[in-house]
Formats: structure tokens, sequence, C-alpha cells
């Protein structure tokens, strides 16, 4: 019988849950959709800092790290949609908000737009081309941090 790991199976528990909470943050700014308001305030530093200040309310044990984390998952988000294209008006996103209500978008173009429009013809080969291309470029930054994190 193998010898139990010192916080073998309750650190993995524990990254896994941390990993899913992350993940989620990364993309809840997008359920701005819901309410017709997209792009805007929850695609903002203000935003940002509120999901950090939140985390840091909300969970127990109270952790800065873990906070300051949530609130790089959120915003991770932004700084992804800013490095995309966008079709769709407002171009951007409102990044700077409550300092600053002007909409944002780098020259970067990393990633295809995502259209919203499904009656498009060709909107689901690009849709699948947009993936793609997103864990092409992505991808190998999460497996370095998967990697990073297991040492
Ligand atoms: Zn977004």
């Amino acid at each position: 019988m193998a010898a139990a790991r010192p916080g073998g199976v309750a650190a993995s528990q524990s990254a896994w849950r941390a990993g899913t909470i992350f993940g989620l943050l990364g993309i809840a700014p997008d359920l701005d959709f819901l309410v017709g308001a997209h792009s805007s305030y929850t695609h903002s530093l203000g935003a940002t800092i509120l999901v950090g200040l939140a985390a840091w309310a909300l969970f127990t044990p109270r952790s800065v790290p873990f906070a300051l984390a949530c609130a790089a998952a959120w915003g991770s988000h932004l700084l992804l949609d800013w490095l995309g294209t966008d079709g769709s008006v407002p171009i951007g996103v409102m990044a700077l908000w409550p300092f600053d209500d002007g909409y944002y978008l780098s020259s970067a173009g990393w990633f295809l737009p995502i259209h919203r429009d499904f009656a498009q013809p060709g909107i689901v080969a690009h849709t699948f081309r947009a993936i793609a291309w997103e864990l092409l470029l992505l991808g190998p930054i999460a497996a370095a941090a998967v990697w990073f994190r297991r040492r």
C-alpha cells in the first residue's frame, strides 16, 4: 500500500476548485450579453477591482493572493478581448471604467472576431476556426501554467 502524500488529495481538490473558480471568473464578464450591455462595465478595470474585493470579502480564509488571482482571472478576459478583433458596435471594451467610459481595442488583432448572427453563411466553420486559433495561441500558455504549478 502506497503511503499517502501529505496534502496529496486535498491539494489536488483545492487546485481543481481554484481552477474552476478562475475559469468561471475568466468567462463571467461575457454574462453582460444577458442584459444587452456587452463589452461595457463587466469588461472594465472597475469590475476587476470589485471582483478582487468581493473574493477577499466572501472567501474564507481571507487571502490577498487568492483575491488578486480572482481579479487577474477576471482581468484576463479584458486583456484577451482587447487583443482581439471586434466587428460589433461598440468596438472594443470599456477597459478603464469608471475612470474613463471610452471603448478600447488594440491593433494586435490576435483573435478572430466572433459573429453573433448565426444565420450568416459559414458561421459554424468560422467559429471553429476561431476556437482552434485561440487554443493554438493560449494552449501552450495554459500548459506552461499547469506545468509550473505542478513543480
Ligand atoms: Zn468579453
